[in-house]
């Protein structure tokens, strides 16, 4: 549309102006300059991207795991426009509130598992995380046990970019800014394939539970606040734990008696086939984060669930809890949001990532005869293709990253968007994929690691 608009001197004139002056996150800017700047994404529908130059582009990451309804809904517009124009804005502060937070605040109640019946609304699945320490510290503040401050979490895990969003992630995100702050510890992640091909998946899955409980006895036990875990770990790689992980790591926090903190930031809202992955594992969360799906990326808003145990000493003993953001529960956002919720509903998308989720996973078992490709795994509408360096082996390339950016590379070039992390190619579709945007997905994806073996061969 743009190129059709302005012509390619527009498109080059915006271009220029993005090296300028725009910082990306997550991306070296040098870099970027070197290869000739950005791609410019102009207009995209149902599972597809356009670019300024035109090029239509399968969009098998959902944008950043989120863009659960897919593009393009005029519901949503609509929603926003009406809400707009009713009530563009009003803050909770103030012993106030507006309908379309409060209905959301209800429906999310409903909607998550027993026992998370209260809300505290942000803007990001950061800010989410970060509203979790608080609260969690807190909470054991009015508890009379303010020494429990130390939240354990996984390496390779992510939780957000903020201060202490990032403490909270994998060593990956420590390296610059003096992180991670105080009080944030690590444990190994359940990663069978990367780590523990010693042992048979369940005896694994044990073990790197376990690994919690040598943690809180080497702190000590009065000292620990929470364990913090994404079901599956999505931007680390794809993480599966064996099913014999979360029931190891909930009997540990009742042992502790630690608060369990379980991220659903990419995991809610259908992605794994149930409305949330924790209902896959029986997950009984005290706190849990939601964001991305919530409004299918269409507009910022994140939310915190807060399971009865700890609002009961929150809302009894706490006062006025010091903590809020000026679109905390913003009105437009939470009628996005609904609306969202509601097209998830009516169109069964969760059932939907279901179903075309057992075609996705029987398809990329197709790709495991392909020399790159050590494992495949998913689960619903995620899916991860590990490139190896020996298949029979399992031998990672080194460094690690190359392979993958490569593979991504060429999957971009070839009309199709897979994310690499580390040499471990993600798919997490828009749920309204159907088996022919597998088929496409996987035409691509197969065109893609072979010209990426060739490449390889030519080294
Ligand atoms: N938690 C998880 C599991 C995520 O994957 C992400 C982002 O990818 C976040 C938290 C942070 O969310 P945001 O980027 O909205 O701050």
């Amino acid at each position: 549309m743009l190129a059709r608009d302005g012509g390619r001197a527009a498109v080059e004139g915006l271009r220029a102006a993005d090296l300028r002056h725009y910082l990306h996150p997550f991306t070296d800017s040098r870099a970027l300059a070197a290869e000739g700047g950005t791609r410019i994404i102009t207009r995209a529908h149902g599972p597809y991207i356009w670019d300024a130059e035109g090029r239509k582009t399968l969009d098998a990451m959902a944008g950043l795991w989120c863009v659960n309804v897919g593009y393009g809904r005029q519901e949503l517009a609509a929603a926003a426009h009406e809400q707009m124009l009713e009530l563009p804005y009003y803050n909770s502060f103030f012993k106030t509130t507006t309908p379309p937070t409060v209905r959301l605040a209800e429906r999310l109640a409903a909607l998550t598992p027993e026992g998370l019946n209260h809300v505290f609304f942000a803007d990001s699945g950061s800010e989410a995380n970060d509203t979790i320490v608080r609260m969690v510290r807190h909470y054991w503040a009015l508890e009379g046990q303010p020494e429990r401050r130390v939240i354990i979490s996984r390496e390779y895990a992510y939780h957000g970019s903020t201060m202490v969003a990032a403490s909270l992630s994998g060593s990956h995100m420590h390296s610059q800014g003096g992180l991670p702050l105080p009080d944030f510890d690590h444990i190994a992640p359940p990663y069978w394939y990367g780590r523990g091909r010693d042992m048979d998946p369940a005896a694994f899955g044990r073990s790197a539970a376990q690994a919690l409980e040598a943690k809180i006895l080497e702190l000590g036990a009065g000292r620990v606040a929470a364990f913090i875990g994404e079901p599956i770990q999505g931007s680390g790689g794809m993480i599966i734990p064996p099913d014999t992980y979360w029931p190891e790591i909930q009997r540990i926090c009742r042992e502790y008696d630690i608060l369990l903190i379980v991220d659903e930031v990419i995991t809610g809202f259908g992605r794994t086939g149930r409305w949330f992955a924790s209902e896959h594992y029986d997950l009984k969360a005290d706190l849990m984060s939601l964001a991305k799906g919530l409004s299918s990326g269409y507009i910022p808003i994140s939310a915190v669930m807060v399971g009865d145990r700890v609002a009961h000493t929150l809302i009894e003993k706490g006062g006025e809890f010091f903590h809020g953001f000026t679109y905390s529960g913003h009105p437009v956002a939470c009628a996005v949001a609904l609306e969202n919720l509601r097209i998830i509903e009516a169109e069964d998308l969760v059932g939907n990532a279901a179903h075309t989720g057992i075609y996705l996973q029987g398809r990329l078992q197709e790709l495991a005869d392909h020399p790159l490709v050590g494992e495949v795994r998913g689960i619903g509408l995620l899916g991860a293709i590990e490139l190896v360096q020996d298949k029979e082996r399992g031998e990672f390339f080194s460094p690690q990253g190359e392979v993958g950016t490569r593979c991504r590379d060429h999957c971009f070039q070839n009309g199709l968007v897979m994310r690499a992390v580390r040499d471990t190619m993600i798919i997490s579709p828009p749920l309204i994929f159907t088996p022919a945007h597998v088929d496409e997905l996987m035409e691509k994806a197969r065109l893609a690691l072979d010209l990426t073996a060739r490449d390889l061969a030519r080294r």
